[in-house]
């Protein structure tokens, strides 16, 4: 069987989708995942792109160690330079650089003729080579680019020392037999391309990412570029974990495939989705809350007969948990200590001792906690940080009755130290709530959507807000969990606020791209 790599940009393509901002202990857990996940490569984010994202790469380059960790930038010296003080730290320094060859790219965007391209992306290579042994060049656009210049200045790349060569669908344009044809071209046409690693990069937005990455692989990739859940610009990028399990699938007619962990899917997904506060859609492929739930009389019938008259994957291929209680009000620290290991989480004892806190609060109020609850409280602690003083949610009270007007009151800390009082009205609690805290807070605030969705399942399962706002211009999502939703919906509001706070203070390069 042929193996092959996959390269994971969750942390780097759908972080840049809309609504997402992660911080940087929340980039490490996602990126410690990964790893368990087994990507063969982890793009960490774009450090000449901000402060925050050259800290977020430097720090998963020093902590991950069985994947690669690479990081994006444009071709010129000083991204390049970035890149490596970021880089340095991995095992394997691996930079990934760009530069659109598509005329449409070439000449609105770059205002470069194909010639003065090529010496740029030959320069940039041999520049990057200097410091990092392996480096990966994209040729931004790839599909919509003449064939022919491709294959020169593809060409070019490779003799200056390009160790992976990514041939990116940038706008999910492609038909998977043309995106194929793309890959045997170069593989017929380019001296000395089987030295190099062939990588593929396909959008969503034509809802063919993962068939034309299937695609490319046939026609001679061999390396798979997308993200978790399908995230990324606009429709997102081929969805990692659906295209793992089809190539496991079918086996029968594939001849190669990936050393993805299958049963790290679900965990990997979960996380993905809680800490972007991008949500699953039910029904999708793999991972989606319906993606095994079989419905209708005739196929549980046959379910219960034989389950693979209707399954062909199985909830345990992905980890999916059968056992689902696992600690009650009862469990001491120990216990809970045990669990919290044998779950992959490695917590200080100041951690722990504050998980163990939240943990014996919510035993009180909630008989049974699940794996998922625990999960999440776990992940909750793991991605503190305690570097800058935000708004902190001190107290929150609604009233509310059918026949009468819904009024919060709130009191929350402000950076500043000082306490802070509100009260006010809105059609509903949570609009009250909204209400009061858009008065207590500095800045101005508009709020363009808000979700509340249940982790786990039982009728005292955790409740987990979203929102998603314009803070002073900017947008950002906040999220949080709690046992009740207006609280949650408080904190999480608070917290899209705060991230906006901490972002505002680490952005001291332009964003540029
Ligand atoms: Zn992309």
């Amino acid at each position: 069987m042929r193996k092959i790599d996959v390269f994971d940009t969750t942390l780097r393509d759908g972080e840049q989708s809309a609504g997402i901002n992660l911080n940087t202990a929340e980039k490490l857990e996602i990126a410690k995942q990964l790893e368990r996940f087994n990507a063969d490569v982890i793009e960490a984010g774009f450090p000449a792109s901000s402060q925050g994202d050259f800290e977020a790469v430097k720090k998963i380059a020093q902590t991950v160690k069985s994947s690669i960790v690479t990081g994006l930038a444009r071709s010129v010296k000083s991204d390049i330079d970035t890149s490596w003080e970021a880089l340095k730290y991995g095992e394997q320094p691996h930079i990934h650089i760009f530069l659109a060859t598509s005329p449409i790219h070439m000449t609105h965007k770059l205002k470069k003729t194909p010639d003065q391209v090529v010496d740029i992306a030959v320069e940039s290579v041999k520049y990057a080579k200097k410091h990092f042994p392996l480096v990966q060049w994209s040729a931004e656009d790839a599909f919509r680019s003449d064939p022919d210049f491709l294959v020169r200045v593809v060409r070019e790349v490779i003799k200056a020392g390009a160790t992976t060569i990514n041939l990116p669908d940038t706008v999910g344009y492609a038909t998977p037999s043309e995106y194929g044809a793309m890959f045997r071209h170069l593989k017929e046409n380019v001296p000395g391309i089987d030295r190099v690693k062939l990588s593929a990069h396909c959008h969503n937005d034509l809802g063919m990412a993962v068939a034309n990455t299937i695609a490319a692989i046939e026609n001679g990739a061999d390396q798979v570029e997308g993200t978790i859940n399908g995230l990324g610009e606009r429709a997102g990028n081929a969805a990692l974990e659906e295209l793992a399990v089809a190539l496991h699938i079918r086996q029968d007619k594939f001849t190669f495939g990936t050393d993805v962990k299958l049963d790290e899917i679900k965990r990997t997904s979960q996380l993905v989705s809680q800490l972007t506060g991008m949500a699953i859609q039910a029904n999708k492929a793999v991972v989606g809350k319906n993606a095994f739930a079989h419905e209708s009389g005739i196929h549980q019938d046959g379910m219960l007969k034989e389950r693979t008259t209707y399954e062909i994957i199985t909830p345990e291929l992905i980890g999916e948990n059968s056992t689902q209680i696992v600690l009650g009000k009862h469990s001491g620290r120990h216990a809970f200590k045990d669990k919290a290991i044998a779950l992959g989480f490695e917590l200080s004892d100041e951690k722990i001792t504050e998980a163990f806190k939240a943990f014996k609060e919510l035993a009180d109020k909630k008989k049974e906690i699940s794996e998922d609850d625990l999960y999440v409280l776990l992940t909750d602690q793991q991605i503190q940080e305690e570097e800058v003083p935000v708004y902190e949610l001190k107290s929150v009270q609604v009233q509310y009755g059918n026949g009468s007007i819904p009024t919060a009151s709130v009191s929350v800390i402000s950076p500043d130290g000082d306490l802070l009082q509100e009260a006010s009205t809105g059609s509903g609690s949570v609009e009250a709530i909204c209400n009061t805290l858009e008065r207590l807070v500095k800045g101005k605030v508009h709020l363009l959507d808000y979700r509340v969705t249940s982790i786990g399942k039982g009728r005292d399962a955790l409740g987990e807000a979203v929102v998603n706002m314009t803070y002073n211009g900017k947008s950002t999502t906040g999220r949080d969990v709690a046992q009740d939703v207006l609280e949650a919906s408080a904190k999480a509001y608070l917290n899209a606020i705060n991230r906006q706070l901490v972002n505002e203070r680490k952005r001291s390069y332009a964003k540029t791209v």
